[in-house]
């Protein structure tokens, strides 16, 4: 069975997922964008043993402790989208920018595309392409959870920035619109910042996409 535990890092308290499966006790960290230390003390508290890193897209937030865990966890990076290939090569100037710790690039093992599955142990997430806020972003949905991993598409009451470079407004509603909500109006999501919701719950309350 799966499990989540979501942790705020960095000073824009980014919702870093640990995620495990029970059965093998192996895990994957979804975006870890820092605070390393408190991400590995964590996994280890939880006895869980750490085997990827997916990243929902390339923003400093979400990305910027993924070169210090590969140096030192040997972890592979699934995604984001090969879109987001210039946020990784400026992760030293965003880190910079927004006064965080120095974060330097990395090579991801496997881009992802739209359509894709990404699984930890027997547990399949399928991987849907959400451009908008960053036009490589991504997001993980497992059924059986109940739960998508949205990273800065869609938050309870707001949906994503788009004021970032190569930020696209009208293509952060396409995603929500055609991406998001045939997951089911049922299904909660994490974002990357703030509270849990459902996309049934936004539909009906966030004035970003009530109606859609
Ligand atoms: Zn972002
Ligand atoms: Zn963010």
């Amino acid at each position: 069975m799966l499990h989540y535990r979501t942790i705020p890092v960095t000073a824009f308290r980014q919702n870093c997922s640990l995620l495990w499966d029970d059965a093998s006790m192996e895990g994957v960290l979804i975006d870890p964008g820092g605070e390393v230390d408190r991400l590995l003390a964590e996994a280890a508290r939880l006895g869980v043993a750490l085997r990827q890193i997916w990243l929902t897209h390339a923003h400093i937030d979400h990305a910027g402790g993924v070169a210090e865990l590969v140096a030192r966890a040997g972890l592979p990076v699934i995604g984001p989208h090969p879109d987001d290939q210039f946020l990784i090569d400026g992760l030293a100037m965003q880190a910079a920018a927004f006064g965080f710790p120095p974060a330097g690039a990395f090579v991801p093992e496997r881009w992802l595309h739209d359509g894709d599955t990404v699984a930890l142990g027997e547990h399949r997430f399928a991987v849907r392409h959400c451009p908008g806020h960053t036009p490589g972003h991504v997001v993980f949905h497992n059924a059986e959870m109940n739960r998508a991993f949205v990273g800065d598409v869609l938050f309870a009451g707001s949906v994503g920035r788009t004021d970032f470079p190569r930020g696209d407004p009208q293509a952060l509603i396409d995603s929500i619109v055609g991406r998001l909500w045939p997951m089911g109006e049922q299904t909660v999501f994490v974002p990357g910042h703030g509270p849990e919701s459902s996309f049934g719950q936004e539909r009906r309350s966030n004035p970003f996409v009530r109606g859609t």
